[in-house]
């Protein structure tokens, strides 16, 4: 018979999600009636904006004449879109020749990974998006698991004690380090004295970082770096992976982009960028191109206008959602909430409690669905995720409810 890839054995139980799910569904099946909020997943909830939503429609109608219609593009994407993202997001940093377009940031991600040798080591941030560490374990990158985690993982504690950034001394050279930021899922935004840190880290250690930058509209603070390449030197050692999802609802639409700099080298002199062109080339077929002209519309001053609007929207949310959390009954029970006003994402500590624990009484006592901060990574306990998006009276309504909570 057919051998099984065994990295799928040495994956650790249930993805976060489907547990979330899980939970939710049997608690739904023994209270019909009960009506539940989630603010758990980070799934965009409000419509796409009418310039966008109006390009791709139009788009799509012409691929429906003899003029309007094109099969395959280049696999590295519309060419006006990568010289657009080159110019709009990384304006004096990147060229459009080291962007590449794709259908989303976590394809990008898990793609990357075949890029690096078996037995690259691999750095992570504790707690951090599962996809760094789950994509390393299934092509067999993490090693085995020893029983506190796997053991060519490194993982590196954000807390409230550090600032949730981490010490990289523990890094091994020659790792690959993978860092969000804004990051999912403690919202905690790097400043660019942190990113300098972890630049010269990486220069000096023959690091490379795989900069996931999902939310960087989301960065209201002016002074707070949106990209890597701000950094000096950063193109010598970082690939920047990003996408349309969070900031244009593309969740479900799907594109998104990654940067690979031309300086990017491999311990052997040879370049990233041509390697990284020949996996998208390969293995990837090029992004729809009716995803390609919506993410086009958003890079018009229109577009850009619309995305801000709705990011505007979803950090109301959060804003609410954090006078609920601040609460007297939350100060009462000793919650730490830590909400840096440049994330979708508020990261809310329950001391001394699990955070299964807290995630089941919010679900059975306020009918409201958060995200285990534990999922996330071993230095997540305690902590639970609440997510800004959504319809702002379901998050209304769930703050009501938390207003309320005997905790
Ligand atoms: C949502 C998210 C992404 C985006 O993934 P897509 O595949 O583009 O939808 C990437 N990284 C992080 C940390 C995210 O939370």
């Amino acid at each position: 018979m057919v051998k099984r890839n065994s990295g799928f054995a040495n994956l650790t139980a249930g993805y976060l999600f489907p547990e979330v799910a899980r939970r939710r569904k049997e608690y739904q099946a023994q209270n019909p009636a009960a009506k539940i909020i989630s603010l758990g997943i980070g799934n965009t909830t409000e419509p796409l904006t009418p310039h966008i939503a109006k390009a791709m429609s139009d788009y799509a109608l012409g691929l429906g004449t003899a003029a309007g219609y094109s099969g395959y593009g280049d696999e590295q994407g519309n060419a006006e879109l990568r010289a657009k993202i080159a110019q709009v997001f990384y304006p004096g940093m990147c060229d459009a020749s080291e962007v590449f377009i794709s259908d989303g940031a976590k394809c990008d991600i898990a793609r990357v990974q075949t890029l690096f040798g078996a037995h690259t080591p691999i750095a992570v941030q504790d707690p951090s998006y599962p996809v760094y560490v789950d994509g390393s374990v299934i092509i067999g990158a993490a090693g085995a698991n020893n029983g506190s985690g796997y053991d060519g993982v490194v993982y590196l504690p954000c807390n409230p004690a550090n600032n949730f950034f981490p010490d990289l001394s523990k890094v091994k050279p020659n790792s690959l380090i993978y860092f969000c930021s804004p990051n999912n899922p403690t919202g905690a935004v790097s400043t660019k004295d942190d990113l300098k840190k972890l630049v010269d880290f990486a220069l000096a250690n023959g690091c490379m970082i795989i900069f996931d930058a999902a939310y960087r509209e989301f960065i209201r603070d002016p002074s707070l770096p949106k990209t890597i390449y701000e950094i000096p030197g950063a193109k010598k050692c970082a690939i920047e992976i990003n996408s349309y999802s969070k900031p244009a609802g593309f969740t479900g639409v799907r594109c998104g982009w990654s940067v690979v700099p031309n300086e990017l080298l491999f311990e052997d002199g040879t370049s990233v960028n041509r390697d990284w062109n020949r996996v998208m080339t390969t293995l990837f077929n090029g992004a729809s191109n009716i995803a390609q002209a919506g993410a086009l519309a958003a890079m018009s001053e229109q577009g850009l206008a619309e995305m801000k609007s709705v990011i505007d929207y979803y950090l109301e949310n959060a804003r609410v959602i954090k006078k609920a959390v601040e609460g007297d009954n939350f100060k009462a029970a000793g919650v730490n909430v830590f909400w840096t006003g440049n994330s979708p994402y508020l990261w809310v500590q329950f001391p001394g409690k699990e955070s299964w624990e807290i995630f089941d009484r919010l679900l059975k006592e306020c009918q409201v669905v958060t995200t285990p901060g534990s999922g996330f990574g071993p230095a997540g306990e305690s902590f639970i995720r609440i997510s800004a998006f959504g319809h702002r009276s379901d998050v209304e309504e769930a703050c009501n409810r938390l207003a309320g909570w005997k905790i």
